[in-house]
């Protein structure tokens, strides 16, 4: 399968007064078309700083990417003016965040913001958009979409805000969609909802989707591979089936160990003792050495690579070479 995304040795850093601050160092991975990827990690492990920087949405300065390459549809990104790259987001790569208040105006009415969006890309006429979004609410479940679209911001909840985002991205029917913690704001009985509205429209549409969370259980039910990201790396990489059932990396064994029960609600996950480096100056070698229990001398000294060791199985390890 040809991937629409290919991220290669991506590096981001941010040039701080406590120092460099290197959120991602040699990042790769890649995701096929119609594929969901889910990249799963601790907070300020670099998921975040991954979608930023393929939107081209680095705040520069302190930020700035200094190497690698973002291949989306055979085109580098990394190339592209900010006015092409303005091109591209909404109407290729679309992204929802953890806080849909943060990305909505709370000055206009949303079905006039999905109008406005829509009008940007294609100069549809906005009284037309808001017809269009009436229909995209529809879609989204939204109740009384026709009502709805006339409402501001602060007059829906935020599990319904969440779907008014969800609609913005999908009016332009995008390649690529980008969910960064999308459910993490919202109450567990909305979650599952949003989660499979997400999956029914990667599947109608055959879009591809970069799913960001820290819950291992979403990323079960929803992603096709799972990408597991420690310190601004990818650690381990594969099918959600081979990576569930045998992981490898030793941190993604104590992830794996480490899931909350559902009634526990947790909103972090609680894992593997110790905490992750400071990314301004992290560990020698492999970064995970001060928490891992296998670690022998040549851990702290050489980065292990990320390699295949299994088919469509990666992990970056220097037990798996010995
Ligand atoms: Fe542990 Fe060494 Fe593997 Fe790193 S490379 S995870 S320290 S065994
Ligand atoms: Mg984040």
């Amino acid at each position: 399968m040809e991937p629409l995304l290919e991220v290669r040795d991506l590096a981001t850093y941010f040039y701080t007064d406590e120092g460099t601050v290197k959120a991602l160092d040699g990042v790769s991975f890649s995701i096929g078309q119609g594929e969901i990827l889910g990249l799963v990690g601790e907070t300020g492990c670099g998921k975040s700083v991954t979608a930023t920087s393929i939107m081209g949405l680095i705040p520069s300065p302190p930020g700035k990417i200094v190497q690698g390459s973002i291949l989306f549809n055979g085109r580098e990104l990394l190339s592209l003016s900010e006015q092409q790259m303005r091109h591209i987001r909404g109407k290729d790569i679309a992204m929802i965040f953890q806080d849909p208040a943060s990305s909505l105006n709370p000055v206009l009415r949303v079905g006039f913001q999905v109008a406005e969006a829509i009008w940007a890309h294609t100069g549809t006429p906005i009284r037309k958009g808001i017809l269009r979004a009436a229909e995209l609410f529809g879609l989204v479940n939204i109740p009384d979409p026709q009502k709805t679209v006339n409402r501001y911001p602060h007059q829906l909840s935020g599990g319904m805000k969440q779907r008014v985002m969800i609609a913005m991205a999908l009016s332009l029917n995008p390649k690529l969609l980008i969910a960064d913690e999308p459910t993490t704001a919202l109450d567990v009985s909305i979650q599952a909802q949003i989660l499979s509205l997400i999956k029914r429209l990667q599947r109608d549409y055959g879009s591809s989707v970069l799913l960001i969370s820290h819950d291992l259980g979403v990323i079960s039910t929803m992603a096709h591979r799972v990408a597991v990201m420690y310190s601004g790396l990818i650690v381990e990489q594969g099918r959600v089936e081979d990576l569930f059932q045998d992981p490898l990396h030793p941190y993604t064994k104590g992830l794996l160990a480490a899931i909350p029960r559902v009634d526990e609600d947790k909103d972090e996950l609680a894992v593997i003792e110790g905490t992750l480096p400071n990314p301004t100056d992290p560990p020698s070698g492999c970064r995970f050495h001060p928490r891992c229990s296998l670690a022998t001398d040549a851990c702290k000294i050489e980065r292990p690579p990320l390699k295949a060791v299994k088919p469509a199985h990666e992990v970056a390890c220097h037990v798996y070479a010995r």
